[in-house]
This record gives structure tokens, sequence and C-alpha cells, in this order.
């Protein structure tokens, strides 16, 4: 608990308030540790309720660490939040050592709660001339927000590597899944199955990853459209999001996705490459809301593994300051 505390206490993040109450629980944890170390047998017993206004259940008292530290409190309140620093803690030991097994110093910043409301989208400027007109998908490079967040988005489907859902699982990082149909589907999507019960979500990226701007209307509907059919078959829904190929797009693109049920199109600010970043912007840094890219590949097609990309990734963010976020929450 005291490492928890202190390394919360040397970090940066946008979520002060969510730092400053978990410090605040955590300073409470230790004081029911201390309360329960010289407590009577009476007082650390059975998990009763002292006030009128506590309530059975409160409490997890099938754990005997917590119920020893958390019966020190008499007060159903203060178990409460006993128990969540508790919990904390827990949460936090597991990522410190799940930060250690992937090559990272230190866990990664925790993002703040998503927005109650997501926020509006607009076609950004320098995309709108291309974007075709009103009432068609916003085309957006990041996402308008003040949290210093970030949102890592995968594309294509060549490489399954089953390490990088571990990775991703056990460092507890969100991230969204762009697939085309060509490579990702190849073994009938088993691969990226696992990887949505896992938690992430699936969109769209064609049916063959065509340069979409020299085919017609229809045979656009057809690689956008058909590629929705193949998302629902595999993962039980038509995908909100599309990205077309090479962030390359007219407003046929945009029509049909439209007319297939996608409702944003996410393009990035940044490429990640194991050996290279492209940046939009001169000064290279993450900026709040940023969206990143990197593709499914691995070493028999790059210089590098899945993990050795998402390390970068996660290196940057941790000396920027910035957390990752679930892009569904915000898009
Ligand atoms: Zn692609």
């Amino acid at each position: 608990m005291e490492q928890f505390v202190r390394q919360k206490e040397d970090r940066s993040n946008s979520s002060r308030d969510w730092i400053r109450a978990t410090r605040g629980a955590a300073i409470l944890l230790v004081l029911a540790v201390a309360g329960a170390a010289c407590a009577t047998d009476s007082e650390t017993g059975p998990l009763t309720t002292h006030d009128e206004d506590a309530k059975p259940g409160a409490v997890d008292a099938r754990n005997p660490e917590a119920r020893t530290a958390i019966g020190a409190f008499r007060s159903a309140n203060a178990q409460a939040v006993a128990l969540a620093a508790y919990q904390q803690g827990q949460l936090q030991a597991g990522r410190v050592v799940a930060a250690q097994k992937w090559g990272l110093k230190r866990a990664p910043l925790l993002p703040p709660a998503p927005p109650a409301k997501k926020p509006e989208l607009k076609t950004e400027k320098g995309w709108e001339t291309k974007s075709g007109g009103p009432g068609l998908p916003p085309v957006i490079t990041r996402v308008p927000t003040k949290d210093k967040v970030i949102f890592l988005t995968m594309d294509d489907g060549s490489n399954k590597d089953p390490r990088l859902i571990r990775m991703m699982k056990e460092l507890n990082i969100p991230y969204s899944a762009f697939l085309t149909d060509r490579e990702a589907g190849e073994d009938g999507y088993a691969y990226f199955r696992r990887m949505h019960k896992a938690g992430v979500p699936m969109h769209n990226h064609t049916l063959t990853h065509p340069e979409l701007r020299k085919m017609t209307y229809a045979q656009q509907y057809k690689e956008i459209c058909g590629q929705q059919d193949n998302l629902k078959k595999a993962f039980g829904k038509r995908p909100p999001l599309f990205r077309p190929p090479y962030g390359d797009y007219n407003g046929d693109s945009l029509l049909a996705a439209k007319r297939c049920g996608v409702r944003a199109v996410p393009l990035w600010q940044q490429e990640v490459f194991p050996t290279k970043w492209d940046y939009r912007r001169a000064d290279r840094r993450f900026h709040p809301g940023d969206i990143v890219l990197t593709h499914f590949r691995g070493s028999d097609e790059w210089d590098g593994t899945m993990p050795d990309v998402i390390r970068q990734v996660l290196k940057k963010a941790d000396r920027e300051g910035y957390a990752i976020a679930r892009l569904e929450d915000y898009v």
C-alpha cells in the first residue's frame, strides 16, 4: 500500500480528483490495518453493522485480510471506503507486477472516468473538403476532450500474436481493432473472437483494403457494407466505426458507410511502427484525445513484435503523462 501511495504521489495525471480520493482511501486503509492490529476479538469479529444507516453486505467478508482491516471501522460508510482502498491496493499491486512482466518500469496511468456525455464530433478542419457534405459520419483524427488521454487503435489483421491479447489484458489497456476481412478473417476470425471476448471492440476496415477513391460508389458499398455484414456474423453486431484504408476516402465512401450503420470515421494523429513514428504535428507530442494507429503485424512483416510496438506507445504515454482510454467511451 505504501508503494502505491508513493507511486501515485510522484506521478501526474489529469484525474487528480481520482488520485486524491484514492490516496485518501489508501490512508484510511493504512489506519484500518493499524486499528485492526490492536483491536480486540469482539471488534474485529463478525462485520455487523453499528450505524442505523449501515447496509448489510457492504463489506466483502470472504477475504480474511480485508475483513480484518475493514472490521476496525464501525461505520458502514467507513468500511466501504476501506474496502475500496483495499481492492484498489490489490489492483495496483497486480498492475505493477504486470508492468514489470511486460518490460515497463511502472504501471500505465489510469484514465479518468469516461465522460457522462460523449463529445459532439465534427469533421475536422482540413478533412471537410473530402467529406462529401452534411449528414455524413464525421471524420476525426482526435477526440475533442481536455482529458489527458489518447486512444490506441490497430488495423488490418494479418498478425495474430496471442501475446498481444495477454499483454493488453494483464495491463488492462483498452484498444480498438479495425479489421480487413482478407487478413483478419483468414482463420474465420478465431483470433479476433478471442480478442473480442477479452473486451476489445471490432470495427470496419473494408473487405480487401482497396484505394476507395478509385472505385465507384457501388464498389465502395460492397467493400464497406460487405465487411459490416462479415463483422456482424463474427461478433454479433454491425460496428459503428469505419476507417478507410490509407485514410483515403471520398463522399461516396462516407455515404456508403452511413447507409450501413457507421456513425463516425476515426483516422489518426500518430502512427507507430517498430522503428519509426509518423506524426501530423511538428511538436511530435501527444495532445489530449489523440488517436494513435498501429497495425496487427509481426516480425515476419516488420522489425519487431506486437508487444514491442505497444511497449513503445506505453512508454511515450508514460513520459508525457497520458493514460490510454477506451475510444468507444468517447466516440
Ligand atoms: Zn489498413
